[in-house]
């Protein structure tokens, strides 16, 4: 079993990471509680990421693995993107990002085309680090759909998800198509290929 310590707090993210990671045989400490978050002052997901995994290497003495996502939507030229946890403001909810975003696409025509890009850094204390990337593309609804998930998973229907949003289906079938999932497979090969 590979351990790695996960520098997100966020329990989405986690759960979904350890639900892909596990069965790979991949296990993941929590971040300790003592380690403050890391601002991310990255222009790119692969910057931010980085700087979240070498943060907590820093802080642990342990290698760590850290995501960044950002939701890129092509009527808004690629906004949110990196910005997508604050688009609404720093202390955003996900409910204020998803009305900022419909209220941003008011009146533009379907198919509103976005893709959601996860990267994922991993960083070791002698100082190496690697970054994986997935992909899922798909369009912005016109209104939220569904229970599921967190973000804006309501409003975004994956190209290959026969119209359901991402909220609409169950976790483990978030995880088999989604961004995240797919980085996730990418490191569990990049790690077996090491
Ligand atoms: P972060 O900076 O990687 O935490 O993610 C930025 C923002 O993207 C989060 O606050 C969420 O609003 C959104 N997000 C990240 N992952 C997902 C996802 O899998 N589904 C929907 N929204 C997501």
């Amino acid at each position: 079993m590979t351990t790695f310590v996960l520098a997100t707090a966020n329990p989405h993210k986690a759960e979904e990471m350890r639900a892909v990671l596990l069965p790979l045989g991949v296990d993941l400490l929590d971040r300790p509680q003592d380690v403050a978050d890391v601002e991310e002052t990255g222009d790119t997901l692969e910057e931010n990421a980085l700087l979240k995994a070498r943060a907590l290497v820093e802080a642990t003495g342990r290698a760590a693995i850290a995501d960044d996502t950002g939701l890129f939507v092509d009527a808004l030229n690629g906004r949110p993107g990196v910005h997508s946890a604050r688009f609404a403001g720093e202390s955003a909810s996900y409910e204020d990002n998803v009305t900022k975003l419909l209220n941003e696409l008011d009146g533009v025509p379907t198919p509103r085309t976005a893709r959601f890009v996860t990267v994922i850094a991993v960083a070791y204390p002698d100082g190496t680090s690697f970054c994986v990337e997935g992909e899922l593309r798909g369009v912005i609804t016109n209104a939220r759909l569904g229970d599921q998930g967190f973000g804006y998973d309501p409003i975004f229907v994956a190209d290959e998800a026969g119209g359901w949003t991402l909220a609409q289906l169950s976790p483990q079938e978030k995880n088999d198509l989604s961004h995240r999932g797919r980085a996730l497979r990418a490191l569990c090969a990049e790690l077996a290929r090491r």
